[in-house]
């Protein structure tokens, strides 16, 4: 019976993206070792692709601040939610006041405290060979318990945010950091990470959204959606923020002739509230508009649509350039998205509606002056997105997980004082 390579992941469900990101690295590990030797890179002849089809690799993803932390830490994914729904600006606030050398210190310590019991039970139940951390915040803590449970097994940072990270994503006593961009990699270089330890592959997402869509008519016809009528996604992330129900409004009394689908994430009583709104509409219109509450068909529902409304999220970024889908941001979560905007706005694959005007009258253009801004935007889609991102991060994961690891990088670990 071949050994099974243990790779656990640890995320947070601040948001959505972490556990996105973390699932697609994982999808992604098991289609390349369920096919060993198809793939480019893993040829037959060489080591590591043997180490590979020798041994089958299991792979768990663990919300860890749910899992291992104290109270109040395991209730911080509501609490994040409810932060950035409605007191953005503490939230931001907060960012940045962490975001210095001595201010983090004591918060990772403080972090650590809450973790370190939890964290220990973790890896004595479920014994991992490699950790991939998808959260920045627990990155320092885990490397903390792996040094005090004296295992030396390989550890890697996936980062999530692109262009401003918070300094909690660089770990330098972790082996490898995966970052997403070139502003990143300098991001890391700048706090201390070793070049040679960071490797630049690109935002993992779901290898779903870069499936292409055979004709969007059936694909609309099976959502429920009027078959050629344009379709605008709106959306705030996994916790449905950014004053959806101000946007959707101004959107309604415009009355655009295009189908909303308006997803809410987790924001369930966002959805509730958004469904009253939407019964008091006139029929024709109401029969326009189609309001979910946490998809999980996001793939579908952005290859479905024209235009994605949405705050300045990393993860639902990335996935609407997979499906070469407009942007137009409503908005972002102050500190780590606020250089998204810049991001998405310089880059010319979206624009930022600041206002309900804005945003109506960025719609209208597109709907119903003409399209050419669209077409603008999906072509500079093409040339920046980086669709197999996850599949180049999970080959990276396997070749660090061979045996010949730890000949290869033999290392002594910082631990963060
Ligand atoms: N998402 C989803 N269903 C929903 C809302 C969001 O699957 O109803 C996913 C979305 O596709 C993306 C992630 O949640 O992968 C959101 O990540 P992002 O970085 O944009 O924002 P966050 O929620 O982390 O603030």
């Amino acid at each position: 019976m071949p050994h099974a390579y243990r790779i656990l992941f640890l995320m947070a469900e601040t948001g959505a993206g972490h556990r996105s990101a973390a699932e697609a690295i994982r999808s992604a590990i098991h289609l390349l070792t369920a096919t060993p030797g198809q793939h480019g890179e893993l040829d037959a002849d060489d080591a590591v692709a043997q180490a590979h089809m020798s041994c089958a690799y299991h792979t768990e993803n663990i919300d860890a601040f749910a899992a291992c932390g104290r109270f109040p830490l395991r209730k911080i994914g509501r609490l994040y939610g409810w932060s950035i729904r409605y007191t953005p600006r503490l939230y931001g606030a907060l960012f940045h006041l962490t975001n210095h050398r001595r201010s983090f210190a004591l918060l990772e310590r403080a972090l650590y405290r809450l973790l370190r019991r939890g964290l220990a039970q973790l890896l004595r139940q479920t014994r991992p060979d490699m950790i991939v951390c998808v959260h920045p915040l627990l990155s320092h803590a885990a490397l903390r318990a792996l040094d005090e449970a004296g295992l030396r097994i390989p550890f890697l940072t996936v980062m999530t945010d692109p262009v401003t990270p918070h300094r909690s994503w660089v770990a330098p006593a972790a082996d490898h950091c995966i970052v997403p961009t070139d502003m990143a990699r300098d991001f890391c270089q700048q706090h201390g990470m070793p070049d040679d330890n960071i490797a630049v592959l690109g935002m993992p997402i779901d290898l779903k959204f870069s499936r292409p869509c055979a004709s969007k008519a059936l694909l609309r016809k099976q959502l429920g959606l009027h078959p050629t009528m344009p379709v605008v996604l709106v959306m705030g992330g996994g916790e449905g923020a950014g004053k959806l129900v101000q946007r959707v409004r101004a959107l309604w009394r415009a009355a655009l002739p295009v189908q909303l689908v308006i997803v809410t994430g987790r924001n369930e009583r966002l959805r509730r509230r958004l469904e009253q709104m939407a019964r008091e509409l006139p029929v024709p219109l109401q029969q326009r508009q189609h309001i979910l509450g946490f998809a999980q068909n996001m793939h579908e529902l952005m290859q479905a649509a024209d235009l994605i409304v949405t705050k300045a999220g990393p993860g639902t970024i990335s996935e609407a350039m997979a499906c070469r889908l407009p942007i137009v941001l409503s908005g972002c979560i102050p500190g780590q998205e606020e250089g998204n905007v810049r991001y998405v706005c310089d880059e010319g694959i979206g624009v930022l509606a600041e206002t309900e005007e804005e945003l109506v009258a960025i719609l209208q253009e597109c709907f119903q002056r003409d399209a050419v801004m669209l077409e603008q935007m999906r072509a500079n889609m093409s040339r920046l997105q980086k669709p197999f991102a996850a599949l180049a991060i999970a080959e990276f994961i396997l070749r660090a997980s061979s045996p010949h690891y730890s000949q290869v990088a033999s290392r002594e670990r910082v631990v963060v004082a």
